[in-house]
């Protein structure tokens, strides 16, 4: 059995495997790996199981969860759970979204001579450490230092003390690091990455929105305006050279105002930890700054029950014909009915589902005007007529796609 030892303090996941590796005279990672999991081929690719973590984890009793928050680069780099909220834990990244533990960041190692000196000073020995590796910071946050930077695959396989008495390193430059922006991203950058669940989406763009609306951002990207939009902001707060090496897109030749990365950040999947980072340090402060503006804004129940909304939306919920007129007017979408009732989208699918209407697309979806069209004469007789039929239909064939039952309901309404 391979000899297992406890992780040291901020000690990044695969090196820890690597110091594993390297106590049990194995050549690689690769090595430990196939000693503790056994062969590739028994694995799916890319499986939880397949990641070292899980199995250094469970031999010294630590929960994976705790493992990954700290010592895997996951909370900085997914940082934020995105409006298709994938959770607040580390693991069903892993497990469901097939996320890496830690190889994104590891074309090569970074660490600091001082810190070096002080861990061989104070535990003899000196080890790999996640500060060390959040991209865009190129400086040790502790001394204020150029980083040095090893890239050698074996790298992890031993402590960066001796890549640095055997001069094995190259120092990179640290592009106006102790500019104001670019400091408060160091703190963004490490604030993230101790944190031991993600962000919360709702509270985290909630307290951007007033943020930005407070400092005249404009923030709908649908909307053609170009001189306001939160990629300038972000631009116009970092100095060029750190952009320059580390989010070159912003100062190119393409760039035209808006960025989708920053611009769409909040949007669908989400963005990466580097991009969150960048728009807290341009916005705000600190993080105890943005923590109390995320305690200052207003306290936003979960409506999940429709039983807490004003009494108008709950009348426009309750009467099918009304909530048809609502239907009509949102052009069928239920992001849009959910805004217009001031509830949330679950509400509302579960109510196109009772009514028997389908849900439409922001896109122009076939058969959407003449449906939209005929259901603005339509008798409340018809409306029931029609959303029976329509849940007959799911209950015999499933809910199927979206433009499938727009044809279906359109031959419903004899419109096609
Ligand atoms: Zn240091």
């Amino acid at each position: 059995m391979v000899m297992v030892v406890e992780p040291l303090p901020d000690e990044l996941g695969k090196a820890h495997a690597g110091r594993i590796a390297y106590l049990n005279a194995l050549p690689g990672l690769g090595k430990l790996l196939h000693r503790t999991l056994g062969p590739a081929k028994e694995h799916l690719k890319r499986n939880e199981f397949r990641q070292q973590f899980h199995y250094l984890a469970t031999r010294l009793a630590i929960e994976p969860e705790r493992y990954l928050a700290q010592h895997s680069m996951l909370p900085f780099l997914y940082a934020y759970s995105g409006r298709k909220n994938t959770g607040q834990m580390y693991m069903p990244l892993i497990r469901k979204w097939l996320k890496q533990a830690d190889s994104p960041i590891l074309q090569y190692v970074r660490s600091c001579p001082h810190c070096i000196q002080e861990q061989e000073a104070n535990m003899g020995l000196s080890w790999w450490i996640r500060k060390h590796q959040l991209p865009g910071v190129d400086v040790c946050l502790e001394h204020k230092v150029p980083l040095i930077q090893v890239e050698n695959q074996d790298a992890l396989l031993r402590t960066p003390g001796f890549f640095l008495a055997n001069s094995l390193f190259s120092t990179k430059s640290a592009p106006a690091w102790d500019h104001p922006t670019v400091s408060r991203y160091h703190e963004f950058a490490s604030w993230l990455l101790s944190q031991p669940s993600r962000l919360h989406p709702e509270k985290l763009e909630r307290c951007i929105k007033t943020q930005c609306g407070g400092l005249d951002i404009a923030m709908d990207i649908k909307k053609h305006v170009q001189h306001s939009s939160l990629s300038l902001y972000v631009r116009s707060a970092f100095p060029v050279d750190w952009l320059t090496t580390h989010y070159p897109v912003l100062i190119g030749e393409n760039y035209q105002g808006r960025e989708v990365g920053i611009d769409a950040a909040f949007r669908g999947q989400g963005a990466t930890g580097q991009v969150i980072a960048m728009i807290l340090a341009s916005l705000f402060e600190s993080p105890t700054h943005l923590l109390s503006k995320i305690e200052e804004s207003p306290v936003h129940l979960p409506r999940l029950s429709s039983r807490r909304l004003p009494s108008i939306a709950r009348a426009q919920l309750r009467s099918q014909e009304a909530f048809v007129q609502v239907y009509i007017q949102a052009n069928g979408q239920a992001n849009r009915i959910a805004a217009l009732l001031n509830c949330q989208n679950e509400v509302i699918y579960r109510r196109l589902t009772q009514y028997g209407l389908p849900a439409m697309r922001r896109s122009k979806s076939q058969h959407r005007a003449q449906i939209l069209k005929r259901l603005k004469d339509a008798t409340p007789v018809e409306l029931q007529e029609w959303g029976k039929a329509m849940q007959a239909h799911w209950q015999q064939y499933g809910k199927g796609n979206f433009q499938l039952n727009l044809s279906i309901y359109a031959s419903l309404l004899g419109v096609i």
